[in-house]
This record gives C-alpha cells, sequence and structure tokens, in this order.
C-alpha cells in the first residue's frame, strides 16, 4: 500500500563485538530496527525467522566464511539484500561480493553514518520496489478481472475505429453470433448486421462521426455466422473523441457500445400481440384485428369510391352440440368448422372469430354485391356435409348475414349491426340459409326484445293456439295420434314459426307456463275429437327446461286430473338432447310419469349424438325419425340405409317407429317396402286446428313450401 512504511528489520553481523555495539547505539537513535549477530552461527538462526530484509556482514569470522552465508541466500532465493561490510583491502573483495550476491559493498574504516545511509538505502529501494511489485500486480489482477467480466458479459461489448472496422469484441460475439472474436478484428461492423438494418445502423455510426450524441435503445438485426433467425439486440453507443491540445484533439476515433441480446424479448412481444390479435382456438383474427382490418378497408373504400363487404355467420345447431357433447368436442369442431371457411376464401379476405360459434368475413375491394352471395353460398356448402369427430357425424350448417359498403353502412359499427341483423334474419327464414341486410331488418336484440315482450303478452291475450298433425297408418288410412303443434298468432306480425320464438321462450323461462297451457288445452281439445271406439292419441313436445322443473310432474298430473285426459292416450315427445342433461333427475321423472300409463317417443331421431343405451334404460315407446332422413330418401344411398336400420333396430327392441316429413308418395311406398308403416307429414295432413280436425270439411294450416334443406325446423340456434 503506497505511504506503508517497511516493517524490516536490519542484521549486522560481524566478529567485533564492539562494531556491532556501536552499531546499535547509532540505530537506535535513528530508530532503525536493527538485530546483531557475532557468530555465523548466530546469524543464521536468526535469518531463519525471516525478519530481516538487509543484512549488514563482514564476511570474516573465525568460525568460517561470510561469503558461503552469502552463497546460501542467494541460492535459497531469500528476499535479502546483503551489504558486504569490510576490511578486506583486495581489490577484488568487492566483485567477489558481488558475485556472491551482495546488493552493495562498503570497506572498513568508514564512518558509522555512512554504513547507515547506505543501510536506509537499502531499505528504501527494497520499500519501492516492493510497492512496485504490489501496483504490477494489481494492475495485472484488475486488467484481468476486466477482461474476464467483459468476455463473460452476456452482452456484446465492441470497439469500432473511425472507418467503422472492429478493433475490439468481446467474447460474447461467438455465444450469441457465432464469430471468433478475431475473425471480426478488422472488418467492418456492417458484415454482422441484417442487410435490412444496415442503412440504420450506418446512419447512426455516421451521425457519431460528426457529433458526440450518444446513441441509446436503437433495436437492430444481427445475423449469425451460419445464417439463420436474426439475433435483436438493443444497441448503446458511444462516439470516442481525441483529447489533450495536440493534433488529434477532437478528432474522431471511432465508436464503442454495448449490444444486449433482446430476441427472447422480441418473441414474447411477438406472441403477445399475436394472442391480442388472434383466436387462441382457431388461430384466426379476433375481433380487434378484425375491426382493425375493417377500419383500414373502409378508409380505402372511401378513397377509391370502392365496395366492400362484412359477411356475419352464425352455426346452426352449435350450441346442442357443445352442451351434448362437451366443450372440448365443440371446440375442435370449431377448429375445423374455421379451416373449411378458410378454404372458401381468398387472399386478402379476413376470416375472424368473434367468441363462441360466430364468425364474420370481410371482402375488401368488392366488385359486385354477387360476389359477397357468391362466397357466402361457399361457405353455406362448405359447412354442409357432415363433421366426424370421434367417429360422430355432426351436422352443423350455418346462417349468414351480409352488409355491404356503402349501401348498407358506411361506418364499421352500422355494417357489423347490420350483418349481424341480415344473419339474424337468415336464421329465422327456414329455406334461406344467407340475406342481404334490409333496412326492415331489425337488430338481433330488437328481434328478442319484442319477440320476449310479444310473447309474454301471447299467453294472456289468446295469441297463441294449438294444431294437431295426424300420425297416419299409412295401410288403412287411420290416424293412430295427433301431435300437438304450437302457433302464435302476432297481432301485428301475423304467425310466428315456433322455430322462431320457441328459443326465445326457452331462455325466457316462459317455455315453462307456455307449455303447461298446451298441455291443457290439448287434453281438453282432444278429450272429444275421433272416433269414440277408438280416438287417436295425442302427441306433446317437452322442452328441456319444462321437465327440469321441481313440479314438472305434478303439473302434468294435475292437467290430466282437470281434464280427465286418459294418460295412457298421451305421449310425451322429447328429443336426445334432452336425455343428455340431468340424465339420473329426468330419468326419475320420466318413469315416474310412465308409471301413470304416458309414454314416450324419441322426436328427430338420429339428429342426436348419444349412444343408444337410453332406449333401454326409459321407458321409451316410440322413435320418430327425422325428416331429414325422410327427405333423403328420393336421393337413395346412405339415408334408405339409415332408415331401414333405425326400422330394423326399433323393432327389435319392441319400440313403435313414426316417420316424420313424408311429403311424397314415393316416400311413403319406400317406408312401407322398409316396414315402416306409422307416418306424419304434409302427404297425409298439415297440422289443423282440433276444429278443422272435428270437421274434416274445414281446410287446415296452408302449405307452405316444403323445405329441402337438412336443417330441421327449430333446431337452428
Ligand atoms: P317437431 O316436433 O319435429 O314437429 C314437426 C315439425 O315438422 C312441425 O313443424 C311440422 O309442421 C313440420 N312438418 C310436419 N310434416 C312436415 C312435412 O311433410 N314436411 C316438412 N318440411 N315439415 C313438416 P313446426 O310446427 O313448425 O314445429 C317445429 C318444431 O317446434 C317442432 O318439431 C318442435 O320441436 C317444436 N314445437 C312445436 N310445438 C311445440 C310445443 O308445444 N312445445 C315444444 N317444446 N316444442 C314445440
Ligand atoms: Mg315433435
Ligand atoms: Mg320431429
Amino acid at each position: 500500500m503506497a505511504g506503508d512504511q517497511s516493517h524490516e528489520r536490519v542484521l549486522a553481523i560481524d566478529a567485533q563485538p564492539r562494531m556491532l555495539a556501536s552499531l546499535q547505539a547509532l540505530a537506535a537513535s535513528r530508530a532503525l530496527p536493527l538485530d546483531t549477530a557475532d557468530s555465523l552461527s548466530e546469524a543464521r538462526s536468526m535469518l531463519a525467522g525471516g525478519h530481516h530484509g538487509v543484512v549488514l556482514l563482514d564476511p570474516r569470522f573465525p568460525d568460517g566464511d561470510g561469503l558461503a552465508l552469502l552463497r546460501e541466500l542467494r541460492d535459497g532465493h531469500r528476499d535479502v539484500d546483503v551489504v558486504v561490510f569490510t576490511a578486506d583491502p583486495s581489490s577484488q573483495a568487492p566483485v567477489q561480493a558481488l558475485r556472491h550476491g551482495a546488493s552493495d559493498f562498503l570497506r572498513k574504516p568508514c564512518s558509522p553514518e555512512e554504513l547507515l545511509v547506505t543501510v536506509q538505502n537499502t531499505l528504501e529501494r527494497r520499500d519501492l520496489s516492493r510497492r512496485n511489485r504490489e501496483i504490477s500486480n494489481r494492475l495485472r489482477r484488475s486488467e484481468r478481472l476486466y477482461q474476464y467480466i467483459v468476455d463473460s458479459s452476456p452482452d456484446l461489448i465492441y470497439v469500432l475505429d473511425d472507418e467503422g472496422r472492429f478493433t475490439f469484441v468481446n467474447d460474447t460475439i461467438q455465444r450469441l453470433l457465432g464469430y471468433q472474436p478475431q475473425m471480426l478484428l478488422g472488418r467492418h461492423f456492417s458484415q454482422i448486421i441484417t442487410r435490412a438494418d444496415r442503412a440504420l445502423a450506418q446512419c447512426c455510426f455516421n451521425e457519431r462521426r460528426t457529433g458526440d450524441r450518444a446513441t441509446r435503445g436503437l433495436e437492430l438485426r444481427l445475423q449469425p455466422a451460419r445464417g439463420g433467425h436474426p439475433v435483436y439486440v438493443d444497441l448503446n453507443a458511444m462516439g470516442m473523441y481525441g483529447d489533450g491540445d495536440g493534433e488529434a484533439a477532437g478528432r474522431f476515433l471511432g465508436t464503442y457500445g454495448v449490444a444486449r441480446d433482446v430476441t427472447e424479448r422480441k418473441h414474447a412481444e411477438a406472441i403477445i400481440r399475436h394472442q391480442a390479435h388472434h383466436d387462441m382456438l382457431t388461430g384466426l383474427p379476433n375481433r380487434v384485428l378484425f375491426q382493425d382490418r375493417l377500419r383500414q378497408t373502409l378508409a380505402q373504400a372511401r378513397r377509391a369510391q370502392a365496395s366492400a363487404a362484412v359477411l356475419f355467420l352464425d352455426l346452426d345447431r352449435f350450441k346442442m352440440v357443445n352442451d351434448s357433447l362437451g366443450h372440448s368436442f365443440g371446440d375442435r369442431l370449431l377448429e375445423n368448422v374455421a379451416r373449411r371457411l378458410r378454404d372458401c376464401l381468398r387472399e386478402g379476405d379476413t376470416l375472424a372469430r368473434m367468441g363462441g360459434d360466430e364468425f364474420t368475413i370481410l371482402l375488401p375491394k368488392l366488385e359486385r354485391e354477387d360476389s359477397a352471395a357468391r362466397v357466402a353460398e361457399k361457405c353455406v356448402n362448405a359447412l354442409e356435409p357432415a363433421f366426424t369427430l370421434d367417429e360422430q357425424e355432426i351436422y352443423l350448417g350455418v346462417s349468414i348475414g351480409i352488409a355491404v359498403y356503402p349501401q348498407h353502412g358506411e361506418t364499421m359499427e352500422t355494417l357489423v349491426k347490420h350483418a349481424d341483423a341480415a344473419m339474424y334474419h337468415a336464421k329465422a327464414t327456414e329455406a334461406t340459409h344467407f340475406a342481404f341486410y334490409d333496412t326492415n331488418m331489425g337488430s338481433r336484440l330488437d328481434h328478442y326484445l319484442s319477440m320476449e315482450t310479444g310473447l309474454r303478452r301471447a299467453l294472456g291475450n289468446n295469441e297463441l293456439s294449438v294444431v294437431y298433425q295426424p300420425q297416419v297408418n299409412a295401410s288403412d288410412g287411420q290416424t293412430t295420434c295427433l301431435e300437438a303443434l304450437l302457433r302464435w298468432q302476432h297481432p301485428e306480425r301475423g304467425a310466428i314459426a315456433p322455430m322462431d320464438f320457441i328459443p326465445v321462450a326457452e331462455q325466457t323461462g316462459l317455455i315453462v307456463p307456455i307449455s303447461l297451457w298446451l298441455l291443457s288445452e290439448a287434453c281438453r281439445e282432444c278429450l272429444t275429437l275421433g272416433p269414440p271406439g277408438n280416438p287417436p292419441r295425442l302427441a306433446v313436445n317437452l322442452s328441456s327446461l319444462q321437465v327440469e322443473q321441481p313440479d314438472f310432474v305434478d303439473g302434468v298430473v294435475d292437467v290430466l286430473n282437470t281434464t280427465g285426459f286418459p294418460p295412457e292416450r298421451l305421449e310425451f315427445e322429447i328429443t336426445e338432447h334432452l336425455l343428455l342433461r340431468n340424465t339420473e333427475v329426468v330419468v326419475d321423472k320420466l318413469r315416474d310419469l310412465s308409471g301413470r300409463g304416458i309414454t314416450f317417443a324419441i322426436d328427430d331421431f338420429g339428429t342426436g349424438y348419444s349412444s343408444l343405451s337410453y332406449l333401454q334404460r326409459l321407458p321409451i315407446h316410440t322413435l320418430k325419425i327425422d325428416q331429414s332422413f325422410i327427405q333423403g330418401l328420393q336421393n337413395s344411398g346412405d339415408e334408405a340405409t339409415l332408415v331401414q336400420t333405425i326400422v330394423a333396430m326399433a323393432r327389435g327392441l319392441g319400440l313403435a317407429v313414426v316417420a316424420e316429413g313424408v311429403e311424397t308418395t314415393e316416400q311413403m311406398r319406400a317406408l312401407q317396402s322398409m316396414d315402416c308403416h306409422t307416418m306424419q307429414g304434409y302427404l297425409f295432413s298439415f297440422p289443423q286446428p282440433a276444429s278443422a280436425l272435428a270437421d274434416p270439411g274445414r281446410p287446415g294450416e296452408g302449405a307452405p313450401a316444403p323445405s329441402a334443406t337438412r336443417v330441421n325446423a327449430g333446431s337452428r340456434q
């Protein structure tokens, strides 16, 4: 340490005690730590202690040669300075002494003063060289330390000369980009920068050349030695300028900088950005990205006076699949739907998932309205074939609403709202799968709210009524059963189809009082219908919500008691969907009613997705084959085999079979050939009010155009 005094001692070795005594007295007066030895043996043992840095030696001893001691010290690499101090008059004496390792030589007699000055000088020199050693050790250590710090830094540290060539780069370059640091020395920095960022980097470098501003937080992409993905770095660099007053003063010498690897952060940012704009399940753009693209599209369309279209898609039946087969099944189904839809679009179109089973499509640069209709048609056709998942065949279908810029709306919000309203309209119109917006179409919410208010009023206002559709034995024309179907005659909107209002009734819970009313109305009206000896049975549809009511059984029993309708003439139609929910509770209730003589039919059989084990566990009496299979009978192929299988299975289980939706004599004949004789459909009768059934002369419901779609009424939710 600088300023530190050496604590080395001095040992004077001389055979003359007098000499030693006078030296000691002098040293004491100068505070010089001096020890003495008057024999070589004593000197050796004192030196063994290692406390002496300077030895004052007169080599002439009676017990031996002092120069031998000098050699020992030299050969033992002892860090001791020996000043030979002798009365030997020979001219060889100093040379000999120095050759044996002495550091200085004095000839006796000399003044003690001179002797002490020599000793003190020796001590000071030793001290100086010790400090020098310490300093250079420290320097070496700290240089090594800095080198270590620089090389093990996770950051890239470099120095460039005034032309931008590397003069130093730390080892990190190897880990980061696969270059040996030596390889880069003398090379221009642009070699490690991706082509795309070179101009930017050069520009920053030039700025340092002319000004002393530092570069902070510049993001650059570096190119690894062997190619591959670029490495993102965050760069901080400083210019270096000559100092002092000389020629080089203020001259630009180059730059040094630190570049931090931020690749992981960039990836994380990219993922977060992607997640914020995409739907996790399908990987499609989400609502945010869709709106963003729509905003851009509209801005461009406005400038170019061009057209664009927004399509709003809502899957039919998805909710049912999701509820009955579980969310993970539903998720996989949505992935498949997204894939099919994507294939319907061109590059530049955007397909987005808005949530649930709702998708939107943006068609920028629309040439004609027709093109939007064609895309919608393509989507409808793409989703029509069954989806096969876990060996289950699922038919979905889709309803699409289209709003075109600028005629159906000029802002983003109105276009989406109007496409949604048109979609809702398409969903409510049985034979239509897509519709363009029309100013008469209310929004989905308007529609729902007016439907809800209307329904609440309908019961008290006698707007609801019951119609009956016979199930006929095709062999003899006998009506075996009448299915009660609900009708709503809206004071302003006219007849509203059950598939349009029953879902609203279910969502609002109004289905419960309405169903109870229908049951008692139907029981009352049917009590007197048909030939007295062989009156037809009565079939009534049940909704899940109704069965889930705790007092469901009591309500039914109460109606039977009040109306006096015989329970064995009553059949409830349930769907497979209902059986999938609350199974145990439902089973108990159905068994209870079955014990009272009521029978059960599975409605729309073949469209549910459950296993058929319930057919043995439940008191099921009848299978009603869904009308979609009957309508497919003409086409030959799968449907015929399927109907045949259902009939054979029903026979095996001792169940009755009814074919729904029979419209043509060909269908009737085909069914008869399959040993299915009970049928229901427009071929035999439209649904009619009780009064028309009692008096066959009176007309029933007009014949609606038979739908050719596979989507069953009441199931497009
Ligand atoms: P569903 O129980 O399967 O009723 C048969 C539907 O098929 C009826 O439609 C009927 O009019 C129609 N249909 C009958 N024959 C033919 C035919 O030959 N061709 C075609 N294309 N269709 C035919 P509707 O009356 O519109 O009822 C639709 C659905 O609404 C019913 O399907 C049922 O699920 C539900 N629904 C009707 N009334 C009630 C009710 O009182 N309660 C409950 N919970 N649901 C009801
Ligand atoms: Mg039915
Ligand atoms: Mg049915």
